[in-house]
């Protein structure tokens, strides 16, 4: 169900202003700041991430929005000339994971292969385009959560059609939620594609009743407005009546763009590659773009050196709602930049320069950030968890992937708690699931494709991959190892009686006195003892036997001594010193 009420909030918000905003006495906004681990004032900054978190934790039905950066508030919906051309929909495809969105884009592209158009694709970009009775649909890649935030952004002026995939054989999931607000919000158009028909589990009439009754979804064949294709992704069965579908849903939007002003688009993608530099994927949304131009995105700007069509094809130019990838930008743009064209490197110059500031601006003005409000509240929930991802080849491997971890998990100290299991390669949505705290995706005989790793580099995401399945196993075990809090070892060294007290400073004592048991030497601690009482832990700096420094002074012997002590400490003579070494000793796991 979409929130009662979206509230748009600036990057980061004083706890007064949140409060204000909210509508709540500000007392309750610290208080449950609190409970999550942060004192916070009614002048302190939060940053939107924490907003949004503490929105959720206190049960609100309000959805926060980022109101866009200072960089991007002059963009506006671009006015048509009476020049405009139709342009091809933009197209996203969510939906929960492991229900086929990278098999259903596959499969559509393919369709293209079949059809011997493609030069085949040479490379991943975050989008792609195929061709449908003489028109093109621009697909973009299954969004990681950054991308989802970044499309959230600019979602108005970006995505056309949503095609939300359901499978047939699981119904509407948490995500398949998700990308129903995320459509709606972003004002675009929704297609269901119920897929795995080819499945004898296959029940699309529940998923059907599900989305009708639980999310305003009506299907058309029931009289509502919204357009489901059962299709198969495995099969190819109903791919292009899909993409007729959604064609024909974009139609009604009268999708058109001006080709005569000047380039604008968003940043969908960007990465380093030697000999290459940077490579940066651009989606042009209106006006041409091509080789020669000096482009400015948010912090970073460049003469476009090559350009190049989803297929890695070079191409002379790109108009609206084209997929390009570009080199020549001096430094790695941002993900979610918009990029103009400007017309020289000095204007390039002066506008980065401007967005630097704007950023620095923002970023200082913060001093909570969600990531360590998450950190904070991991802290608090999940210390005693090691969480992981199992993706594997095959059903088989997986279920014994999974037993076996089961298996690891003793029970005691640490919990082994599996978030998630699919048959597959490592998906950009398990990354995006590992997200939220401290979380390992193991893979076991599948791959890492180079898009997700990319993902996973920039989340830090924890992936692993193995081929063996102990090794795997082994590896869980010593990362739950890790996690237990080191052992204090403490080891008695030797025994001392104080015969004469020389100098008794603020945090420094020089006694003097004899071993009675093991040894003394210099850089250990000493507990300081009067009868039954500990007075006091100290730390022995240096040891002297007849006025000369000493390695070692064992029983029997007489030695002078200098302790060090965080307070005054006055020592009488029959006081005893105790020393011992401290050490912290990793901790293994109780066997089952
Ligand atoms: P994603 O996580 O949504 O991208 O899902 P994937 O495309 O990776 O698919 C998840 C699993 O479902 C894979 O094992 C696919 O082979 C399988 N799958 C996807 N589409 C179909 C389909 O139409 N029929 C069947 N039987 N399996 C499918």
């Amino acid at each position: 169900m979409s929130p009662e009420k979206v509230l748009v909030v600036a990057d980061s918000i004083t706890v007064g202003e949140l409060a204000e905003t909210l509508n709540l006495p500000v007392t309750t906004l610290i208080g449950e700041l609190f409970k999550n681990g942060i004192v916070a004032t009614i002048n302190q900054r939060i940053d939107f991430e924490t907003a949004t978190i503490i929105v959720e934790e206190l049960g609100l039905d309000v959805e926060l929005q980022k109101k866009p950066a200072a960089a991007t508030t002059e963009r506006v919906k671009h006015t048509l000339t009476d020049k405009a051309v139709d342009r091809p929909p933009i197209v996203a495809v969510m939906g929960h994971v492991d229900h086929g969105k990278t098999s259903l884009l596959d499969s559509i592209l393919k369709t293209k292969a079949a059809q011997g158009e493609a030069g085949g694709i040479t490379q991943h970009i975050s989008a792609y385009q195929t061709e449908r009775k003489g028109r093109m649909i621009t697909l973009l890649d299954t969004p990681g959560h950054e991308a989802f935030a970044a499309l959230r952004q600019h979602g108005a002026t970006l995505t056309d059609v949503v095609i939300i995939v359901v499978a047939a054989d699981d119904g509407v999931k948490p995500q398949t939620v998700e990308a129903i607000r995320f459509a709606k919000t972003a004002n675009a158009k929704i297609v269901v594609a119920i897929n795995k028909m080819d499945k004898e589990s296959a029940n699309p009439q529940l998923v059907k009743t599900q989305l009708a009754t639980e999310h305003g979804l009506n299907p058309e064949e029931w009289g509502g407005d919204t357009v489901m294709v059962e299709v198969s992704a495995k099969t190819g069965q109903n791919i292009d009546k899909l993409l007729d579908m959604v064609l024909l849903v974009a139609d009604l939007e009268e999708l058109k763009a001006d080709i005569d002003v000047p380039v604008e688009g968003l940043v969908i993608e960007s990465h380093m590659e030697t000999g290459r530099g940077s490579v940066v994927g651009l989606l042009v949304e209106q006006g041409e773009l091509k080789p020669g131009h000096f482009l400015v995105a948010g912090t970073s700007y460049g003469k476009v050196r090559t350009l190049l069509d989803f297929a890695g094809k070079t191409i002379k130019s790109a108009g609206p709602s084209t997929p390009v990838t570009v080199t020549g930008f001096k430094e790695l743009p941002q993900f979610g930049d918009v990029f103009t064209v400007v017309k020289n490197e000095k204007e390039a110059r002066n506008k980065t320069e401007q967005a630097r500031i704007e950023r620095e601006k923002n970023a200082a003005s913060t001093n909570v950030t969600g990531a360590d409000m998450l950190k904070m509240m991991s802290q608090k929930h999940d210390s005693q968890e090691l969480n992981v991802i199992v993706k594997a080849d095959v059903q088989g491997s997986l279920t014994s992937v999974v037993d076996s971890l089961r298996l690891v998990d003793t029970g005691g100290q640490i919990n082994l708690r599996i978030v998630g299991t699919g048959v597959g390669n490592i998906s950009e949505n398990d990354i995006r699931l590992a997200e939220s705290g401290d979380t390992i995706i193991y893979g076991f005989n599948v791959e890492l494709p180079p898009a997700v790793k990319r993902l996973a580099m920039r989340d830090k995401a924890q992936v692993r991959i193995f081929k063996v399945i102990y090794e795997l196993l082994d590896d869980a075990r010593e990362s739950m190892e890790a996690m237990l809090a080191p052992e204090v070892v403490e080891t008695e060294v030797g025994k001392l009686t104080i015969k004469g007290i020389f100098r008794t400073l603020k945090d420094e004592v020089i006694v003097g006195g004899e071993v009675t048991s093991g040894k003394v030497m210099p850089n250990i601690l000493a507990r300081v003892r009067r009868g039954d009482e500990q007075l006091a832990e100290a730390e022995v700096t240096s040891v002297q036997r007849q006025q000369q420094e000493a390695k070692e002074v064992f029983e029997g012997e007489m030695c002078g001594m200098s302790l060090k002590t965080n307070k005054k400490l006055v020592l009488e003579e029959g006081d005893k010193l105790e020393f011992f070494t401290r050490a912290l000793v990793k901790r293994t796991l109780a066997s089952k």
